[in-house]
């Protein structure tokens, strides 16, 4: 651990579970839970159910493609729904596994239109989703990708929140599959989605947990399901540069780039993780990215931090660092949170610094705060509403009490 300028400590980059003893313990002590096949890519579908004894190798796959359009279709979570399939088979399925959602503890929907779940996957381990219209094609549904994050960036609350595990690869799918069925998008439709974009911005650090983030893209991806193109599909980092080459080989994902400051002296407090893989390899990474083209653009995301990164000599020094690099950089104004040890520039100078890049030739849209209400902005994912339902919890009690 190393003290950083505004006094809290830098944790190891790496990912640490051992700052998860509550979760390991919960694991230790719940009986293991039935396979949910809602999560599961096409190849472990047909594995599971040669595994279970119920289907014979040589009908796996016809089984797991029958079973595949039931799930990611037509969304259903039962298996008396799945009609075409014989009732002993499908009570021999209910016997064994499960195609339930996780439960969604909160529901959120601002005046904007933004929607917020916060779901519980397992005992203590919540985590939140966002659904924001007008971004992308239609709308985009930005998810978590771990409860908490390792990597302590000094402007988000995400930061501030010790890990407790990787979600599994169900786990992102079903953030995916609860957002569906709340805008009812079952079957797949296949004109006028509200939900055509994802944007994996929401807890946690996604090059960490790269396994899982990269099967939830199959499920999430595959055209006789949910169906969403993996060029619809961004992954946002904060610069783990030995993952960018496996992102894209195997996902083909667009890559968004947390920058946020133009000098190593500056990243290295923003963004620990810079002290690692400072700002010349990362952006040696990102020009290595595989497929980037005009028409494959990486986002470079851009906090603005009032008098901390904001200054028109570093937009120029920023169109300096990504010149001949296929991009476009997305201005986000900070947003702060209780204890937050920065605050969010003027909009005249956002204005200066985007008419700056603009001016170099990068779109650069100022993103708009969305769904301020309902606390469903970058970096106050989970943590808030935690908060606010533990203020909550405690003004009841202290009624109660009276
Ligand atoms: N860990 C990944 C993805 C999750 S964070 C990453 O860092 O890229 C998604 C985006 O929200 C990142 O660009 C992050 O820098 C930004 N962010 C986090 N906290 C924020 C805050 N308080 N205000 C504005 N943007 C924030
Ligand atoms: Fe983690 Fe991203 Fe937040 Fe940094 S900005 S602490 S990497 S979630």
């Amino acid at each position: 651990m190393r003290p950083l300028a505004n006094g809290r400590t830098m944790a190891s980059v790496t990912l640490d579970l051992s700052r998860a003893p509550e979760a390991q313990a919960l694991k230790a002590a719940s009986p293991a839970a039935p396979v949910n096949l809602a999560g599961l890519t096409r190849a472990e579908l047909q594995a599971a159910l040669v595994a279970s004894g119920l289907t014979p190798p040589e009908k796996a796959r016809m089984r797991a493609n029958q079973l595949w359009r039931w799930i990611h279709h037509f969304g259903v979570t039962d298996f008396a729904a799945m009609t075409d399939i014989a009732k002993d088979l499908r009570a021999g399925l209910m016997a064994q596994f499960v195609v339930a959602r996780p439960e969604v503890v909160e529901r959120q929907i601002s005046k904007d239109g933004s929607r917020k779940w916060l779901i519980r996957m397992a005992p203590g381990i919540e985590v939140e989703s966002v659904y924001i219209p007008g971004v992308g094609r239609a709308g985009a549904l930005c998810v978590s990708s771990q409860v908490g994050c390792t990597l302590n960036c000094t402007f988000c609350h995400t930061g501030t929140q010790p890990l407790v595990r990787n979600l599994t690869a169900a786990e992102i799918v079903a953030q995916v599959q609860i957002a569906r069925d709340d805008l009812a998008e079952w079957p797949s439709p296949r004109e006028e989605r509200r939900l055509s974009n994802i944007v994996f911005m929401g807890m946690g650090e996604p090059l960490y947990n790269l396994d899982n983030v990269a099967a939830a893209m199959d499920i999430i991806s595959d055209g006789e399901g949910i169906a969403i193109s993996r060029r619809r599909i961004t992954v946002s980092t904060s610069g783990v540069v030995p993952e960018l080459t496996r992102l894209g080989d195997t996902t083909q994902a667009m890559i968004a780039i947390s920058l946020h400051a133009t000098n190593d002296a500056l990243r290295d407090i923003l963004v620990p993780l810079n002290r690692k893989y400072p700002i010349e390899q990362l952006l040696n990474g990102v020009r290595a990215y595989p497929g980037l083209s005009n028409a494959r653009r990486v986002t470079f995301e851009y906090v603005m931090l009032k008098g901390v990164n904001d200054t028109p000599a570093e937009a120029r020094e920023l169109l300096r660092l990504i010149k001949g690099i296929p991009a476009k950089i997305n201005l986000i104004p900070f947003n702060p949170w209780p204890g937050s040890p920065y605050e969010c520039s003027d909009w005249k100078t956002i204005e200066i610094f985007a008419s700056i890049l603009n001016r170099g030739g990068y779109a650069s849209p100022i993103r708009t705060p969305r769904g301020r209400d309902i606390l469903a902005a970058c970096g106050q994912l989970k943590s808030e509403s935690e908060k606010i339902r533990a203020s909550a919890r405690r003004a009841v009690e202290s009624a109660s009490s009276v």
